[in-house]
């Protein structure tokens, strides 16, 4: 049997010809352009409510200009991994001012926030260990478990009954690593922390939480343990630099200790070059940023407020939504679809999820501090006007929205 008949065959593959043949397919979209909140799209702008930029700062004349001279002063690769010939003092320092920002004694700089998890948890769930890890968790969590010689659990999304089962049945004797994400990135909700560090401390299992939606936007830019006050009892929080941060790379910040441990441990940071000297020193000026100017993160919170407020009175379902990442349920793959291409064609950018990766269909749009009011009340409009074309929403909504000139109060 050849190795490559799969390839010819494939269901997944064949679907997605389909849907690129009726102009449906949603995936992969190449850009001409991506310019903060407009990108550019076969020639015609779109007002992006689907990135990850939440702070806009790729946009920010001083993070630029902190990549741009990282650029020419270090040259564009360090051509190794940090454990031999690729560290510099700049990660060095990257490190120290992260695990001040985030409250902890150490922070370990890895390429890719996959890389973070992957290393971090492969390197601490040993042979006798179990990770127990919420159904939404991201995909580099489960394969970090799958990496890792321990013992992989899955409790039901944010269900505290069916993590405290399962916590119980776990061997007294088994190192237990609680693994969640601070907010979830397709649903918009917050993990509820004071109750899983309750229930961590009673059954003496360790607390890593992936703050890559909740940094910069919770607690004060310092993420989603520091919103509940529980910086000290998380024990290690995790950070990915594509987001927030304006850039490219991860992070894990923890107890001196823990964190030397994973430093000399985690194949994803040994075996790989280091993350380059451009996208170190933008995520440096993005945390400069996100420490002295908390104008930034109350903006986007207050913007998705708004949103979540404006989109349920259309009419939307929105899920469970409390942050920026605001779902668009619609329950099933084609109205999800024919959403997202009535969206993209009338001008806004959002992304489709369909299932697996979310079990009911929805359109995930996102936004951003540097969205402005005109183009927020201008998608807000077609929102409607492209909910009720389809039938997703009623022709008349359950409740007045707000009017659309509005002001943000921040
Ligand atoms: N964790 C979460 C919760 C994420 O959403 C992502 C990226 N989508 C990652 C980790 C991986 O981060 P990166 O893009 O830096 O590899």
């Amino acid at each position: 049997m050849d190795l490559f008949e799969k390839c010819h065959h494939d269901p997944l593959v064949n679907e997605a010809k389909k849907a690129l043949a009726a102009g449906i397919y949603p995936y992969f979209i190449a850009l001409e352009e991506h310019e903060g909140t407009v990108a550019t799209y076969q020639g015609r702008k779109l007002i992006m409510c689907g990135s990850n930029n939440y702070l806009g700062l790729t946009m920010d004349p001083r993070v630029r200009d902190a990549s741009r001279q990282a650029l020419e002063h270090y040259g564009p690769s360090c051509t190794g991994s940090r454990f031999l010939n690729g560290n510099l003092t700049m990660h060095e320092q990257l490190e120290r001012e992260l695990a001040a920002f985030f409250g902890k004694q150490s922070a370990l700089v890895f390429s890719t926030g996959y890389q973070t998890n992957l290393g971090t948890i492969s390197a601490l769930v040993g042979r006798n260990d179990i990770a127990l890890v919420d159904k939404d968790d991201h995909a580099s969590i489960v394969d970090g478990c799958r990496l890792s010689f321990g013992e992989l659990k899955r409790f039901a999304h944010n269900d505290m009954a069916d993590l405290e089962r399962q916590l119980r049945a776990a061997p007294a004797r088994a190192g237990k690593l609680v693994i969640v994400d601070g907010v979830y990135s397709m649903g918009g909700d917050i993990a509820c922390l004071p109750e899983i560090v309750r229930l961590c401390q009673q059954h003496g299992a360790r607390l890593l939480v992936d703050d890559a939606h909740g940094a910069g936007i919770l607690g004060g830019g310092h993420g989603t343990a520091a919103h509940f006050g529980l910086t000290e009892q998380v024990d290690l929080i995790m950070t990915t630099f594509s987001k927030s941060f304006a850039s490219l790379g991860g992070a894990i910040m923890g107890d001196e200790e823990v964190i030397g441990y994973i430093k000399h441990h985690a194949r994803s940071l040994i075996y790989s070059a280091s993350i380059p000297p451009a996208n170190a020193a933008a995520a440096l000026a993005s945390l400069h940023i996100m420490r002295d100017e908390a104008q930034h993160s109350a903006r986007v919170l207050a913007i998705g407020a708004y949103m979540r407020r404006s989109l349920s009175a259309l009419g939307y379902d929105i899920g469970q939504s409390q942050t920026p990442i605001v779902p668009i349920i619609t329950g099933g793959v084609e109205p999800t679809l024919a959403l997202w291409r009535t969206l993209l064609d009338a001008g806004v950018f959002t992304n489709p999820v369909l299932p697996p990766a979310a079990v009911t269909g929805r359109l995930r749009t996102s936004y951003m501090a540097t969205h402005t009011e005109e183009q927020i009340d201008h998608v807000l409009e077609i929102f409607g006007w492209a909910g009720r074309r389809l039938g997703i929403i009623p022709s008349v909504p359950p409740v007045e929205p707000v009017p659309m000139k509005f002001a943000l109060g921040v």
